[in-house]
Parts: structure tokens; C-alpha cells; sequence
């Protein structure tokens, strides 16, 4: 394992769709559809925070984001689902309580990059 101190080196990442809840309030529930796993995995990379204690939680239940182009789920999709057509993603992203966002790698620009 080369642990190199210069750059932090990131796996591949897959956005997914990840439910979240904070065991601190028993209605605090959340989506997004801008959870990063580690690719072909699970594992979840970037936590989002709770927005009423401020504490990173991993979600509870990852899946696979739905294409909104052929319906399909992200590993049997072949048009591009990170196109974010929108779909599950209704709610605006919160990058105040995303991990990702705040780690400088905002979702919105991955987006529309590459
Ligand atoms: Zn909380
Ligand atoms: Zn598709
Ligand atoms: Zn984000």
C-alpha cells in the first residue's frame, strides 16, 4: 500500500441514492441523490450531516441511482445516469451539509464536468 502524505488519493467514486436519519431526533430524515460510494461498492466515501446537529452520518440505505433516461438502475444503464436529469432529485442539494461539498469537491460542478 503506497500511503503517499503529499495528496490525498480518492478511489473511484459512483454517485448514488442514499437515505439518511439521525438517531438524535427520531424525524430527522433525509435523501440525496449526491451519496459517493466507492465504485462497485457500497461503502460509502462522503457522509452529509445532520442539519440540526451538525453530525456526518452514513446513510442507512444506499442504492443505485434510477436512470432518468431509460429507467434504468445505474450498473444496467449505458446513456450517462449522471446526467441528473432530475427524478428522485427533487430537493436542492445541501452542500453545507455535504461532506463532499466541503471537502472543496462540489457535487454541482462534477455534475456538468466530466
Ligand atoms: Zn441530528
Ligand atoms: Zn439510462
Ligand atoms: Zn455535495
Amino acid at each position: 500500500m503506497i500511503r503517499g502524505g503529499r495528496r490525498r488519493s480518492q478511489p473511484p467514486l459512483q454517485r448514488m441514492f442514499g437515505e439518511f436519519k439521525c438517531p438524535c431526533h427520531s424525524d430527522a430524515k433525509w435523501s440525496s441523490a449526491h451519496v459517493y460510494c466507492v465504485k462497485g461498492t457500497f461503502k460509502v466515501y462522503f457522509k452529509q450531516e445532520c442539519s440540526r446537529c451538525g453530525v456526518a452520518r452514513t446513510p442507512y440505505h444506499v442504492d443505485y441511482l434510477q436512470c432518468s433516461m431509460c429507467g434504468k438502475k445505474t450498473p444496467d444503464c449505458v446513456c450517462g445516469y449522471d446526467n441528473d436529469g432530475g427524478g428522485e432529485n427533487r430537493s436542492p442539494h445541501r452542500a453545507d451539509l455535504c461532506m463532499k461539498c466541503k471537502s472543496g469537491l462540489p457535487c454541482a460542478s462534477t455534475l456538468c464536468g466530466r
